[in-house]
């Protein structure tokens, strides 16, 4: 099968379904993070943009820890797109943005499962990363920028560098590239929309079937320090983690921390 990466804006914008066609997409050979890139346009930005990168030099992950990366081993995109707003309306979005790479990931002969709040999981380990940072637009409304990074395959030196156990999915890089982006826009695309209309209400129980540690005993930690213990049952109709606690039910909202088994 041959190898494919040569990302071309036409060739996706092509692929794309009605629902992602307004979507303007910019491809760059490398950039420093698409996140920042876009973050710093919002106010500039005539509608919904998708900016992908072939390497970034200084990806970021949640609370300004590292996203690494590699040419042609790595996808990478920042999809900014306007939201009505007010700001809290957008809590569940990283999830709701997790169910969308994931469905298309299912659909496309790669099961994958959720992390709470916002990574993908596959054989146990994280696959691809999401960061959403958003920015108040002048007319109320809010931009959301939403950063994914997904490890299509995952060579030695880079697992190296990220020293933690890492997945990649080798069967969707072998895919056509432009392809790939193009059925993951679309149905991010329809999810953004429809959760625009209903926030994330209606993607809780898609969250729930797709939830890699459901009933399974986990740690909160923030920056490294114990939080909270308990065995994970899901999310809510807010996307709050549910917890139950020696104490009785306690629910996480997702901030800075993190979630670990909690036999690691
Ligand atoms: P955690 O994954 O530790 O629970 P998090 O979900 O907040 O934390 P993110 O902000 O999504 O993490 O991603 C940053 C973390 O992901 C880094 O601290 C690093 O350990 C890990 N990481 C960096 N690059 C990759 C990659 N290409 N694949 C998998 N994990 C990575």
């Amino acid at each position: 099968m041959t190898f494919h990466s040569d990302l071309n804006s036409a060739a996706i914008a092509a692929l794309c379904a009605t629902g992602a066609s307004h979507v303007a997409i910019e491809v760059v050979a490398e950039t420093g993070s698409t996140n920042a890139d876009l973050l710093a346009r919002c106010a500039q930005l005539p509608g919904p943009t998708l900016r992908i990168a072939g390497q970034q030099t200084a990806g970021r992950g949640r609370a300004g820890r590292p996203w690494l990366s590699q040419a042609d081993a790595s996808l990478m995109f920042s999809l900014a797109w306007r939201f009505k707003g007010p700001l809290h309306a957008l809590v569940g979005l990283p999830l709701a943005v997790g169910v969308a790479l994931a469905e298309t990931m299912g659909s496309l002969g790669v099961p994958v499962q959720l992390k709470w709040p916002n990574d993908l999981i596959k054989d146990g380990s994280k696959l691809a990363g999401i960061l959403v940072e958003t920015q108040q637009a002048a007319d109320g409304g809010v931009w959301a920028v939403i950063g994914c990074g997904i490890n299509l395959t995952m060579p030695d030196a880079l697992e190296q560098q990220i020293g933690r156990s890492v997945s990649a999915v080798p069967w969707l890089a072998q895919m056509e590239r432009n392809a790939l982006v193009a059925a993951l826009l679309s149905r991010l695309a329809g999810v953004l929309a429809e959760f625009d209309d209903t926030g994330f209400a209606p993607f809780a129980q898609r969250w729930n079937a797709l939830h890699a540690w459901q009933d399974r005993q986990v740690k909160i930690l923030d920056n490294g320090q114990l939080l909270q213990q308990g065995i994970a049952a899901g999310v809510d109709q807010l996307g709050r983690l549910q917890l139950h606690t020696e104490g009785g039910l306690v629910e996480i909202m997702s901030g800075d921390v993190s979630l670990r088994l909690a036999q690691e």
